[in-house]
C-alpha cells in the first residue's frame, strides 16, 4: 500500500466499565479503546498490537482498491434498491409479499440493518457508503437483510437462506467488508 495515501491520525478512547481493549478504524481514524485500570506501558504495548491488526486488514483491503474503483454503480436512490430487493427476493419466492421500505442511511460500522414493525412493515437501511458502491456488494448487503425477513439470528437457516438468495456470499461478505474498511478509513 502506498503509504503516503494513509495519514494515521489516531485517537484513544477511554472506556468506563469495560476491561476489553479493542481498535477500529472510523472517520479515518484508528480509534483505540482502552479500559480506565491500565496503566500507560500497558496501553502502549496494547495499542502497538491492535494498530499492527488494524494496519494489516487495512492492507488486505487495499488489494480490492482498484477493483471497487473500476467496478462502481450508479446506485444512489431507493427505488433502485428497491427494484434490487424485488429481483433478489424473487431468486426464491414468488412474489413480495410484505410492503418494504429500503434506502440509504448514514450509519456506523455495520453495512445495513432490518426492522419490521407491529404492523409488519419491513425497513432496510443500506450504508450510506455503498452509495455507488459495486453491484454486487450492493446485492449482498440486500440479500443478507432479505434473509432477516425469515431468520432473526446468523444461524445455519439464516445462512442457507442467504445462500439461495445471493451466489458466492461468502467471498462478498468478504468484499463487502473490505469496501467499508476502506470507506471509515476515507481512503475510497
Ligand atoms: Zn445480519
Amino acid at each position: 500500500m502506498n503509504e503516503k495515501k494513509i495519514k494515521l491520525v489516531e485517537e484513544v478512547i477511554v472506556k468506563k466499565g469495560t476491561r476489553r481493549c479493542s481498535g477500529r478504524i472510523r472517520d479515518g481514524k484508528f480509534l483505540y479503546y482502552m479500559p480506565e485500570a491500565l496503566s500507560k506501558k500497558q496501553a502502549e504495548e496494547i495499542i502497538l498490537e491492535i494498530r499492527q491488526s488494524l494496519l494489516n486488514r487495512l492492507q488486505q483491503a487495499y488489494q480490492s482498491y482498484d477493483y471497487f474503483v473500476q467496478n462502481r454503480s450508479t446506485i444512489t436512490q431507493p427505488q433502485q434498491l428497491a427494484r434490487m430487493a424485488e429481483q433478489i427476493y424473487r431468486r426464491k419466492y414468488a412474489a413480495m409479499i410484505y410492503p418494504l421500505n429500503i434506502q440509504f442511511r448514514r450509519q456506523k460500522t455495520v453495512m445495513g440493518t432490518y426492522r419490521r414493525n407491529k404492523s409488519g412493515e419491513v425497513t432496510i437501511y443500506i450504508n450510506d457508503y455503498f452509495k455507488n458502491g459495486p453491484l454486487f456488494l450492493l446485492e449482498y448487503i440486500i440479500a443478507h437483510e432479505l434473509s432477516h425477513h425469515h431468520f432473526a439470528g446468523h444461524d445455519k437457516n439464516f445462512y442457507r437462506e442467504l445462500a439461495q438468495l445471493c451466489p458466492d456470499q461468502q467471498i462478498k461478505h468478504k468484499l463487502a467488508s473490505q469496501y467499508l474498511i476502506l470507506k471509515e478509513a476515507q481512503i475510497l
